[in-house]
This record gives structure tokens, sequence and C-alpha cells, in this order.
């Protein structure tokens, strides 16, 4: 059978391996995809723009499909599946109304608020004068987010103080102008995790949990950025922890959905932060994570394919998920400053100015590798040489039996890969190794 996938990032990558890895007889389109991929059985279609369904359309009318799997944010908000639905096609995605639970960031917390996912505090702004008087009046530290999707990740300042929260109101007020739309939240303490489940419309399957370091720099330093890497399952995954995730973030979700009918099939990546006082949600992402879908779905070995099936069918409830039980490490190799021999350059992505069409060597893949390359910002150039084409340019996915394992494998892979102006964290999952202190 023949299966569309849309998206052309890593995660995009990730999920076209699940479907040809877990189903011998699937082929899938992948468009816009990445024309630098040579994977057997992944086709990439560069026609198709994640921002225009009517191109999915025109490839659709030659290429018939069994379904068509919607991925990527821009994507379900710019009506992929309302629209190719109503053109006869089975589609798997949210509709562009419940993709602005993520599109908005006002409307994702009033989702939440309304339909009983804890959250923490927040206040909506379209003015500036009223957004720092909010600061100032709270008795806590506070997080100013811009309502819209950013392309970098980097819509959210976490602020310590009163005066660093005023200080990006006025960041994004000059930046914003007339169109200024904030929502200023409490900041919460905590470790994060990233909750992602499957969901036909009535019912859900869960997915590993994940850990995504968000911050550009080692150590937890520097701002947020789209992802460096990430564990899957998250080091504090528990039965415990897993039924808090069930009764206190994903159920209420569907409950609101079910409340105000909005029409969502596919996967819902919850972002939370395990704080004192139990679950509290960050984010609703409306797809499943970038940095989080190279660590967790290569370990699914359930029949990908059959799973969308049960999701287009509606009878999920009856379906299993079959993972390896190993643990991953995921790494982006970034591309960093124009001239790394240059001390004075521009510091890269995601900073500043970064270089492209860069030639990137050493990504053969060997059969018994234990390690996993999902390509993002790669093209292929005029040789059919790939070349880095954007910020994250790939990612390095190790697996083993412990984290240790695990990351030895990743790190090791990463240095047989090389382009200049190569960055990457060299901490990831670091903290949560045998003999770390948690
Ligand atoms: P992304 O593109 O990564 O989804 P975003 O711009 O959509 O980011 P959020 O996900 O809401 O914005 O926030 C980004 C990051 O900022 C979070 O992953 C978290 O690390 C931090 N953050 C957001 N809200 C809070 C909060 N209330 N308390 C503490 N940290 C927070």
């Amino acid at each position: 059978t023949e299966v569309l996938v849309i998206d052309g990032t890593g995660r995009g990558h990730a999920v076209c391996d699940l479907f040809v890895r877990t189903n011998p007889a699937v082929t899938v389109y992948y468009g816009p995809g990445c024309d630098a991929l040579t994977a057997d059985r992944i086709v990439t279609v560069p026609g198709i723009r994640v921002d225009d369904p009517s191109t999915a359309l025109e490839f659709l009318a030659e290429h018939p499909v069994e379904f068509v799997f919607v991925s990527h944010v821009d994507a379900l908000c710019a009506g992929y599946t309302d629209v190719l639905s109503a053109h006869g096609h089975k589609v798997i995605g949210p509709s562009a109304a419940a993709a602005q639970l993520e599109a908005s960031k006002e409307r994702g917390k009033r989702f939440c608020a309304e339909h009983g996912l804890p959250t923490a505090e927040y206040a909506a702004f379209t003015d500036a004068d009223a957004a720092r008087a909010y600061v100032r009046s709270r008795p806590y530290a506070c997080v100013v987010k811009t309502d819209g999707l950013t392309p970098d990740g980097d819509g959210a300042v976490v602020c310590g103080t009163s005066a660093e929260a005023e200080a990006a109101v006025d960041a994004f007020a000059a930046a914003q102008g007339e169109n200024l739309q904030l929502v200023v939240e409490e900041r919460l303490y905590g470790r994060e995790i990233s909750v992602f489940a499957l969901l036909d419309g009535e019912d859900y399957l869960l997915f590993p949990t994940a850990l995504d370091f968000k911050r550009t720099l080692e150590g937890d330093a520097g701002k947020n950025c789209d992802g460096m890497g990430s564990l899957a399952p998250h080091p504090q995954s528990s039965p415990a922890l897993l039924e808090q995730i069930r009764r206190d973030l994903v159920e209420p979700f569907l409950h609101g959905l079910a409340a105000e009918e909005l029409s969502y099939t596919g996967f819902v990546y919850i972002g939370a932060m395990i704080t004192d006082s139990g679950l509290k949600v960050i984010e609703i992402n409306t797809r499943f994570g970038d940095s989080e879908a190279e660590a967790v779905l290569p370990g699914v070995h359930s029949d990908f394919t059959e799973l969308c099936r049960a999701v287009l069918r509606q009878d999920l409830s009856r379906s299993l998920l079959v993972t390896d039980g190993l643990v991953r490490c995921s790494v982006a190799l970034t591309q960093g400053c124009l001239d790394p021999a240059d001390p004075t350059a521009a510091p890269g992505w995601p900073f500043g100015a970064f270089a492209t069409g860069r030639p990137v060597l050493g990504l053969e893949e060997s059969p018994h590798d234990p390690t996993r390359l999902f390509y993002a910002n790669l093209r292929a150039d005029a040789d059919g040489h790939p070349v880095t084409s954007g910020g994250r340019v790939l990612h390095v996915v190790g697996a083993g039996r412990t984290l240790d394992e695990a990351r030895t494998h990743a790190y090791r892979r990463i240095e047989g890969i090389s382009f200049r102006g190569m960055r990457h964290r060299t901490d990831i999952g670091a903290a949560f190794t045998a003999g770390s202190p948690l």
C-alpha cells in the first residue's frame, strides 16, 4: 500500500521510517520531504508544499494513496486535514480549528483552563502597558510568550524577576508593534516531560514519554530553541507517572475536544512540567515533537500502518503499542557560525546568521550500526551530495539497554560526521547517567 506523509523535518523522516520499518508492504510518499534522503520505500515529493494543500491534491490526483498523515503544524494550520478530507481523501491529523490549540498560546491556555487540565495561572494581552502592570502585580516570577508560532521555537522568555519580564514585554512590543499578542504566565519549577498520544477522535494510545533539551548551549544555558536533543523514555517515567499522565492530562484533553466538538485524529504532544504539586501543562502541540520523535519512534515495533487504519476506523481502543524497551538518546547537529575559524564571527543558528550549502560527510549507514540518522535541513546539491540547508541539519540517535550505552553510541557516531561550522551539545542526557546526581 502507499501512504503520503506531509512534513519535511527530522520528525517527518522518523515518521516515514516508522511506516516502512514496521510494515514491509508500505511505500511512503514524503512531501515536501528531503531530497537528500535515499531510503528504501521513502519517496520524496518536493512539489508538495507544507503551506498549500492544493499541491498535495495535485499529487494525489496522479498518485492515489490509502491515507495521508499530516505531521507538520504549518500544514495543519494551512487546513491540510480539512481540505484533503473535503476532497474525499482519508487523512490523519487535527483540523485547522484544532491546530489553533498549538498555533495560539492564548487558545491553548484557555482550553486547559476550561477543561480542567492543570496549568500555570496566566493572562493574555494586546497592550504592553497592561502586560507590564500585570507582571509587576504578580507575586511570582513570570514567563512572557508571544501568542503565535515562531520559526525557531524561541517565543517564550523565562524570567527570574519582574524587571526581566518587563524587558521581555518591551522586546516583543518593539518587534510586533500594533500586532502585539502576549501571554504572561506564572513560572513553574520542576523537570519538563513530553507526553505523546495517538488519537482516533474518541480513544487514544499512549506513546513513550521523552525529555527534550530545548536550551541551545551546554549545561542548559542559552536561549530556548527547537530542541538540541532528547531522551526517551523520560528518565522519571514510571507506571505511577503514566497513570497521572492519563488521568490529569490526556483524558481531560480528550473530554475537552469532545465538549468543543473539535475534529482531531493523529498525535497530540502535551508539554508538561513535573512540579511538587503534580503535572502542569506548559503547552499543547498538535503533532509529534521534533527532536522527541527521533528518540521515541525508532523504539516502536507495532505496525504503524495498522495503527493508522485503526485510527481511521475509530477503534484504536483495541490496539496495543509494542516497543523494544530500549533507551534512546538523540542529538541534533546544527549549523553553527558562518566561519568557525573566526572567533568574532556570528555565533550561527539559532542566534544569528549561519551558512548553508556546506557538504556533510559521514552519513553512510551500516546494517548493524546501533545508531540511526534522521535528516532535517539537508538537501542534495547538483551532484546529489548532501549539504546543509538550515539550522538543525540532522539528528543522531543512539540506542542501548542503558542511557550510558545509548549516549556512547550516539556520540561515537557523531565523531564520524562532519560539516564546516557543525555544532551540537555534548551533554544531552549526561545528568541522568549512572552516578550523576538527579
Ligand atoms: P516550542 O516551540 O519549543 O514549543 P514555544 O515558543 O511554543 O516553544 P512554550 O513551549 O510555551 O513556547 O515554552 C517554551 C519553553 O519555555 C518550555 O519548553 C519551557 O522550557 C519554558 N516554559 C514555558 N512556560 C513555562 C512556565 N510556565 N514555567 C517555566 N518554564 C516555562
